[in-house]
């Protein structure tokens, strides 16, 4: 797959949303087209969400369409399928289609959704969606009464009015902007609800040595704070969605994936938070398995130290279980914090953007090589039906993540655990402290022969 869901992509998303059978999926391909759409399972449940990526006058966005199965009982915040649907989209779009079929007008469903959307603080497009002749574009009377502004009719299945309905949309949507070279870090911080994130962040803001402004984030609501340390600027993503209260039920642990994947794609550096007072769960997993899948730098906070700091047993039952949970990132950074005594906060702040540095570092093609050679003689790749692997060549073809391309005879051959041991034999050679890796393996044949 070339797309990451754009969850984690960090791009405007319009949501589609409208009962069954109106033609949400048809409206969802006309947009993103031929592009392939990835399609995430829900946690917990059998529905699916549709991603896709679309651009239209040179903006790039994201489309999600939750069609899904509506038959399905849902519990939790919102009593229907339906209103569960646009529940989600009103918490994580930038935009929202609201699709009716023009054929059948009105049905009571529609008013249960409409009533949901007429309290949405986003845009709301009325798409009126099977207008496939003159005659049904006329029949938008009794539309305008749901109190959603002006219909668009359109017919996903021949293409017309799609356009029209795209022109309204991107002259709203929030844009990307150019990435902000004086930016020294933009720091996501993560966690489940009540690990203290939001305390951890009133407490990095009232610090007096930090300089604090404000400014827009690329997604609705999505405000960032920049504060400066050591004369370096670090970015807070989504400082205001870390401060607000989370919402209880439920729905809360999606919600806080959800969220935490959105800010994961717009940081170069995630403190995933944990509660050092208590055991760490399975939802804490979940949120680190997210910053991993990104590639981002990573640091592990243990917050709420001071609760724990006199009681030797169970700071060394935590030390060794973040061991054996986050074993597979051996190389991220742990700090013990306390927003509340303030502990080791500046030591995040300096981490994040020594992490964030580390993420940005090259080496030089002669070293890597040098160094591929000493680990394979040390410790040779071994062989794949009957033939040696040999690994002919590395080259570092990209930063933030740094990313190694190495050419191999038998791709197939590397092993997974071989793969983990060049990566830390060039972690302990060159560093990248808190840094995700890529290492790419491309098959090429001997050379000369
Ligand atoms: P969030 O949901 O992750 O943003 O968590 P909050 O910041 O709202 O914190 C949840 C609870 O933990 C609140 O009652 C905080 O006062 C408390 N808390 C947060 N950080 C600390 C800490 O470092 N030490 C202690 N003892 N309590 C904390």
């Amino acid at each position: 797959m070339t797309l990451a869901a754009p969850a984690k992509s960090g791009l405007p998303l319009v949501a589609i949303v409208g009962r069954p059978n109106v033609g949400k999926s048809s409206l969802f391909n006309r947009i993103v087209g031929r592009r392939q759409a990835i399609v995430e399972e829900e946690a917990g449940t059998t529905r699916d969400r549709h991603y896709g990526e679309a651009a239209w006058h040179g903006l790039t966005f994201a489309v999600v369409d939750t069609g899904g199965l509506m038959g399905e009982a849902v519990s939790g915040p919102y009593a229907t399928p339906i209103s569960e649907q646009v529940g989600q989209a009103l918490e994580e779009a930038d935009a929202i289609f609201f699709v009716l079929d023009v054929q059948t007008g009105v049905l009571p469903l529609d008013h249960d959704v409409a009533a949901l959307l007429r309290q949405a603080s986003q845009p709301v497009y009325l798409v009126l969606n099977k207008a496939d002749n003159a005659a049904l574009e006329a029949e938008t009377g009794e539309f305008f009464r749901l109190g959603l502004g002006e219909p668009q009719t359109v017919s996903a299945l021949h293409g017309l009015g799609v356009g029209d309905l795209l022109d309204r949309v991107v002259e709203r949507l929030p844009q990307a902007p150019a990435r902000d070279d004086t930016v020294s870090c933009r720091l996501a911080i993560v966690g489940r609800p009540n690990v203290g994130k939001s305390s951890l962040v009133n407490a990095m803001l009232q610090e007096e040595r930090m300089i604090v402004a404000a400014e827009p984030g690329t997604t609705r609501d999505a405000v960032d704070t920049a504060l400066e340390m050591d004369g370096k600027k670090i970015v807070l993503v989504d400082t205001a969605g870390i401060r607000r209260p989370g919402r209880l039920g439920r729905g809360v642990e999606r919600a806080a994936v959800t969220r935490a994947r959105r800010a994961i794609g717009r940081a170069d550096v995630v403190a995933v938070v944990l509660d050092a007072s208590q055991d760490i769960v399975a939802q804490d997993m979940h949120i680190l398995g997210a910053a991993l899948e990104a590639a981002r730098g990573l640091i592990l906070v243990l917050n709420k130290s001071d609760l724990i700091k006199d009681d030797a047993e169970v700071l060394d039952r935590r030390a060794r279980q973040l061991r054996w949970r986050a074993r597979f990132v051996p190389w991220a950074p742990a700090i013990w914090s306390s927003a509340l005594t303030r502990r080791n906060l500046e030591t995040l702040l300096r981490t994040a953007v020594t992490v964030a540095e580390e993420r940005r570092r090259r080496i030089p093609t002669g070293k890597l090589n040098a160094l591929l050679k000493r680990a394979t003689i040390e410790h040779p790749p071994g062989a794949v039906h009957g033939r040696a692997v040999k690994i002919f060549y590395a080259t570092q073809t990209g930063v933030e993540p740094p990313t190694f391309l190495l050419f191999v005879n038998y791709p197939d051959g590397v092993h997974f655990s071989y793969q983990r041991f060049l990566e830390r034999r060039i972690r302990s050679e060159f560093g990248f402290e808190g840094a995700a890796l890529r290492l790419i393996l491309r098959k090429r044949g001997e050379p000369n022969g």
